[in-house]
């Protein structure tokens, strides 16, 4: 027996191929907002999908769900079904990998939230970690603007 019938999981695929849910990146931009975060859009075409992204600082964004992505605190096994679903969530995981290693090897910056830090409680570690890669990012940045005029930092 399947947890979903056919159409019913085709559905629920469909979305999850596609961007992060409607919550969390509604979620995230209020987290965005509140802590006054500027330079992000969405959905860009680029490698992976990322859910947002900040051009300048080459920082993709990803909010990855506790169950699809295999969060290590909430990723339930399925009762039912078992192989399918080990197959398909080891194949998210793979994805989750090339996607940031094609990234990283592009000069991107990965950042990925899980679904579960957005929530007030998580709220001050999320934006320390948010902090942490904004600060290294404009430092890069200026470091490379300072050696393209020929200047020392
Ligand atoms: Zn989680």
């Amino acid at each position: 027996m399947d947890v979903f019938g056919k159409s019913k999981r085709s559905q629920v695929m469909s979305r999850v191929r596609g961007h992060g849910n409607k919550a969390t990146e509604l979620a995230l931009i209020k987290f965005f907002r509140r802590h006054r975060f500027t330079g992000w859009s969405r959905h860009r075409p680029i490698f992976g999908n990322p859910d947002f992204a900040f051009p300048k600082l080459r920082l993709a964004v990803f909010v990855d769900g506790c169950f699809w992505h295999g969060c290590p605190r909430h990723a339930t096994q399925p009762a039912t079904n078992r192989a399918f679903w080990q197959k398909k969530l080891a194949r998210n995981r793979a994805r989750d990998r090339v996607v940031n290693r094609t990234l990283r090897q592009r000069g991107w910056i990965i950042l990925r939230i899980w679904q579960h830090e957005l929530t007030r409680r998580n709220e001050p570690r999320l934006l320390l970690r948010i902090h942490r890669i904004f600060g290294s990012s404009f430092a890069r940045n200026f470091e490379m603007v300072s050696t393209n005029q020929g200047e020392v930092a």
